[in-house]
């Protein structure tokens, strides 16, 4: 959640000031919405996340990432599903990462382009600014290939 000018005030950890945004939960959005906004030095941004600092090895070590489905893991977090109808209504524990970063801290690091199909069929139902040719750039923009320039 992110709101416009507000204050915050939090008891024994020394904020006590006025910013233009507040985000509540720095996971991966959380996280990118509060680096492009302080991006402009005029604004004042504070981002709120309640789990702990990111420095464990388990999530500086991409190939160390197993470690966090482990009973207990301090950067990992489940949450049951609703009953699924197409299991015969079992409820399926799904995993989240907690910490600053979310879920980009026990993820896989697994990235592909969508399939442009999909995004036409998106703008045929009337999601018009979600062309393949539109989101290409935003693509692009997220990757950085060793082996040659993005097309
Ligand atoms: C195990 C795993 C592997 C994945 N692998 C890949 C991959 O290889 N490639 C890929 O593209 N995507 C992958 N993903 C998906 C991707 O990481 C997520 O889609 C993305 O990080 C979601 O970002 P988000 O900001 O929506 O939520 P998150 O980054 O999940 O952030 C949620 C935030 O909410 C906070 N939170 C949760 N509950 C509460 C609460 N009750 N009160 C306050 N705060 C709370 C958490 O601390 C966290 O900071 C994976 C996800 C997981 C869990």
């Amino acid at each position: 959640m992110a709101g416009g000018a507000g204050s915050a005030n939090i008891a024994g950890v020394g904020i006590d000031r006025t910013y233009d945004f507040i985000i509540v939960v720095g996971g991966s959005a959380g996280c990118v919405l509060a680096s492009r906004l302080a991006e402009d030095i005029n604004l004042r941004v504070l981002l709120l996340e309640q789990g702990p600092r990111n420095n464990g090895w388990t999530v500086r070590i991409p190939g160390a990432t197993g470690e966090n489905y482990k009973p207990g893991a301090r950067y990992m977090g489940w949450y049951p599903t609703v009953p699924q109808r197409h299991l015969r209504g079992r409820v399926i524990d799904e995993p989240f990462g907690i910490g600053l970063g979310g879920s980009s801290l026990v993820n896989g690091m697994v990235f592909l382009r969508g399939n442009p199909l999909d995004y036409e069929r998106w703008v045929s139902e009337g999601a018009a600014d979600w062309s393949f040719s539109n989101v290409l750039p935003y693509f692009k923009r997220l990757e950085t290939r060793a082996e040659g320039c993005n097309r």
